[in-house]
């Protein structure tokens, strides 16, 4: 395990998820210090240790009154906002409870934009006190404003409102006095929550002068550590303790007060409130800083778009997206770059979107790519510009990726050369490319990928063989002819048939005798073999050397199946042209063609196992292995599939190909502080970074000390088990990246593959150094 203090910000790290949390200011850190060593004393303590430490508490609560403008009501500390919102939202609940609730169904209400914290506790509250209530969303504009009409019409019924002062997404504010006037209006009497958990210290809050009931705050996105937040509840407001117990903060909320915590926040707020002082930057300074964010990004990313009207958001908070480019491309790039932001939507397999940007109704595109960059009142000018230098600097590893365009660049040095697989949404585009005679071919192409295809054609000046499909299915659409029309200057013949199979192909003779027809992609073919039963016209493409003619097993280095033979699983046959007659015949046919370690790249990838082959599939997926071995005759295989199929979910898209559960494999795990030990006691073994080239390049220092360390992207790690097809059990490889996750799926898939000696290191370059 790494000692505490081995856990360190990377060396040039630029930190700009201040919305996420902030750092901690030394001043805070200090006065937590402290407060530890010297003021140790519990605040409820009479005797004089005691007496010191309620000084802290109560000089503390008079500054957060002060600072937030609050001479009347309850300042309660809490362990933070999420702690405020349960505190608030169980008061009002509580309280229509005891009085009794008029209304038939009783409106819960909240922004649509809250942070989750709210709509779930309203949910968890709702049904755990047995209100009854419905929790609704009140509609956002395309700004992020919320709808004051809706609030007009619902505030009658409603027994809470929860609003936020300004979005942790976008930095949108609300227009609180308005909002004051629509609620009141209708409702004198409804509860009104509003989360300040990102506007204090952005925004000037009079909380006093206004009927906000209640208003969360929270210390760690103001400089102060985790685990301190205030709660303030207006005068007369109904309150029920969320924590019972010893009666501390006279007994609103139970349990010994976190009083480094309550110094450290007593540290920021000092400073905040102090005029002279100049660590919090004015409004201008703030928008400067923006601005100059604005530019930088502008001219490195002409196809960015900002998901939020800058005029009503904070001056903090920038959210955009960039067509072409997801927010895994960015994230990892600037991660690589040490520069530190986060996306809307969770990094995972799965796309999703970010709620908050649906809520505004933006563009699926815009939601699925959207990144927020956020950086905090007391941000410095050096740190704006090391920021705007750093990610200039990344983009350039962009250009040479071909991810984003570039007129006077050269990328032929960067370019890629062999098979690659790009992933979305479980679904696999296989693009295979011959870096020699610039040539390739884009083998099942998920729609949301095509402008990278057409983007990486167009850099790299590739001709395009052939834009293919593996089946159609009668209800989606044809891509290929789309995708064709993209990239018409770069496309060789002239006439395709459905599947973007070019009529002027010519022929070659396969192990079983059949000829069929192929086409050249640099120095290989790429043969045509009918795979009929998931659909009528499914087929497999072969890609290997032919000669004279004919294309050997043992020369056929990858086959494309489409959905047919997945990764564990086999296409299903309960669709429009489905036939299990034919598909028994197609696994025949395929394993007379091919090797048994042939590898087979299907068109979905449910669990980042990238291929397969016949071999691996006969160990796992009892019906190859019966067909192949011959203990299937066709009739007892058309009942097993139909009762495979009976098990998929109906047939959306996503699950329409179906998949089988696999086992992993096992693979050693090397500690990040061992690595450099271990690399020199095994000078032959290689270290395999699996991240994408432009992470790779874009922070050019990161090394590892005395390694052989290669560049293996995950999209590539198909290519490379071909490649090193007889390295498996002489070298040992050990894979990296950023976290661990990509390594551990790239040493499984090794391992799954035969090699030998593989490890990954879990944590990645995040804990090395
Ligand atoms: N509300 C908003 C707007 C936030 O941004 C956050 C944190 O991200 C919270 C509430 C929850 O705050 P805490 O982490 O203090 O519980």
């Amino acid at each position: 395990m790494l000692s505490l203090t081995d856990i360190q910000p990377q060396k040039d790290e630029i930190y700009l998820d201040n919305n996420a949390t902030t750092p901690v200011l030394p001043q805070a850190a200090q006065a937590a210090m402290h407060t530890m060593q010297l003021c140790y004393g519990n605040p409820s303590s009479s005797h004089i240790t005691g007496i010191k430490a309620k000084y802290i508490l109560e000089t503390t609560r008079g500054l957060v009154r002060k600072v937030i403008g609050a001479s009347t009501g309850e300042i309660t500390f809490t362990s933070g906002a999420t702690e405020g919102i349960q505190t608030a939202i169980i008061s009002a609940l509580q309280a229509a409870k005891e009085q009794g609730i008029s209304q038939e169904k009783p409106l819960l209400l909240y922004g649509a934009t809250e942070h989750k914290a709210v709509p779930e506790t309203l949910k968890h509250w709702n049904s755990m006190l047995d209100i009854g209530g419905d929790v609704v969303a009140i509609p956002v504009d395309e700004n992020g404003i919320l709808d004051v009409d809706f609030i007009k019409h619902n505030s009658a019924d409603a027994i809470i409102i929860c609003t936020m002062a300004a979005n942790n997404e976008t930095g949108v504010f609300q227009d609180l006095p308005l909002l004051e006037k629509t609620i009141r209006e209708q409702n004198e009497a409804v509860l009104w929550m509003v989360d300040c958990v990102q506007a204090l210290g952005k925004i000037d809050l009079n909380i006093a002068e206004t009927t906000i009931d209640y208003a969360p705050f929270s210390g760690h996105k103001l400089y102060a550590p985790k685990g301190i937040g205030v709660l303030y509840v207006r005068e007369g407001a109904p309150y029920t303790p969320f924590i019972a117990g010893g009666g501390q903060e006279s007994g609103l909320r139970s349990g010994t007060e976190n009083l480094p915590g309550i110094a450290a926040l007593q540290a920021v707020l000092a400073l905040l409130d102090d005029p002279s002082d100049d660590t919090f930057k004015d409004h201008d300074t703030l928008l400067a800083y923006r601005k100059q964010l604005v530019d930088t990004l502008t001219e490195v990313f002409p196809d960015i778009v900002f998901n939020h009207d800058l005029s009503c958001s904070l001056p903090t908070t920038l959210n955009f997206s960039v067509r072409g480019l997801s927010s895994k491309d960015i994230m990892d790039l600037f991660d690589a770059a040490r520069i530190r932001v986060s996306s809307g939507s969770a990094c995972s397999s799965k796309v999703t979107g970010s709620f908050v940007l649906d809520a505004m109704g933006k563009e699926r595109w815009q939601s699925e790519s959207a990144i927020r960059l956020s950086f905090g009142p007391a941000t410095k000018q050096c740190e704006i510009d090391q920021a705007c230098k750093a990610i200039k600097q990344a983009v350039e590893a962009l250009k040479h990726s071909c991810l984003i365009l570039s007129d006077t660049d050269d990328n032929s040095e960067f370019a890629v050369d062999g098979l690659q697989q790009w992933v979305y949404d479980q679904q696999c585009t296989w693009c295979y490319v011959d870096k020699a005679a610039k040539e390739c071919v884009l083998i099942d192409a998920t729609p949301e990928l095509v402008n990278k295809f057409e983007r990486l054609v167009r850099c790299q000046g590739y001709q395009v063989v052939a834009v293919l499909e593996s089946h159609h299915h009668s209800q989606q659409v044809l891509n290929t002819e789309m995708i064709r029309e993209l990239i018409t200057e770069h496309i060789q013949a002239a006439e395709f048939d459905e599947l973007g199979w070019p009529l002027n192909a010519t022929q070659v003779k396969l192990a079983n005798g059949d000829s069929v027809p192929a086409i050249k992609v640099g120095s290989k073919v790429i043969a045509r073999l009918p795979l009929a039963g998931h659909t009528k016209n499914s087929v497999a493409y072969l890609l290997g050397t032919a000669s004279n003619e004919r294309l050997a097993i043992e020369n056929i280095e990858y086959a494309f199946t489409g959905d047919t033979i997945q990764i564990g699983g086999l296409g299903r046959t309960d669709g429009e042209t489905a036939d299990c007659d034919d598909l028994y015949q197609s696994i025949k046919r395929l394993a007379q063609v091919i090797a048994e370690d042939t590898l087979i790249c299907p068109s979905h990838d449910y669990q980042t196992l990238f291929s397969t082959s016949i071999a691996m599939e006969c160990k796992t997926n009892a019906l190859v292995a019966g067909v192949l071995d011959g203990e299937l005759d066709v009739a007892s295989f058309k009942s097993q599939k139909a009762d495979l199929d009976k098990q998929l979910p109906e047939s959306d898209y996503h699950n329409f190909c179906g998949s089988v559960n696999l086992s992993q494999n096992n693979i050693g795990h090397l500690a990040a502080n061992q690595l450099a030990e271990f690399m020199e006691k095994h000078p032959n073994a290689t270290l395999v970074d699996v991240r994408e080239p432009h992470e790779f390049e874009a922070y050019p220092d990161a090394y590892v000390a005395g390694t052989k360390m290669v560049n293996i992207p995950l999209s590539q790690i198909t290519n490379f088990v071909n490649l090193q097809r007889d390295s498996k059990s002489v070298e040992a490889f050990i894979c990296i990246c950023r976290s661990g996750n990509r390594s551990d799926a790239a040493a499984k898939t090794l391992k799954r593959n035969g090699f030998v000696n593989v490890y990954h290191v879990p944590g990645g370059f995040a804990l090395l150094d």
